[in-house]
């Protein structure tokens, strides 16, 4: 597949230090920060450092630490945040036009904090 990466895009200049962001945390591999717009009571992003254009890109081109490490930020974002118990959250991924992805580096959306209400029925 031809992923084309734009190191321009919003988030690559966060990861360079370009733009300030609120940091959850962080590791070799992954940046996790708030949203800057959030649609719930917490509402952070979880970003590779690689330059992925979307989740597609991550799964087929990460490398086996990119990937466990992206997921293990996600089981330690969700505990600091307080998401880990029964009340859960929702994770999404826009991807592309279709999925209306506006930042061309992959993100996962993390919602949580109070019901998010179903998306597919
Ligand atoms: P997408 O539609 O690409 O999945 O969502 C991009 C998200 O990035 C949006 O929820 C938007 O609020 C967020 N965002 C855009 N620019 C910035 C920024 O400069 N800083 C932060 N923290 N979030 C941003």
């Amino acid at each position: 597949m031809g992923w084309t990466y734009d190191p321009t895009n919003i988030f690559a200049r966060i990861l360079r230090g370009e733009i300030p962001n609120r940091t959850v945390m962080e590791t070799p591999h992954t940046l996790v920060f708030h949203d800057i717009r959030p649609l719930a009571p917490v509402h952070v992003l979880v970003i590779p450092k690689g330059a992925y254009v979307s989740l597609d890109h991550f799964a087929a081109e990460g490398s086996e630490e990119e990937i466990v490490d992206f997921h293990r930020t996600i089981a330690k974002t969700c505990a600091i945040l307080g998401l880990s118990g029964e009340d859960g959250f929702r994770a999404i991924s826009n991807t592309g036009d279709h999925g209306h992805q506006e930042v061309p580096h992959y993100h996962l959306h993390i919602l949580g904090g109070r019901p998010i209400g179903r998306m597919i029925e």
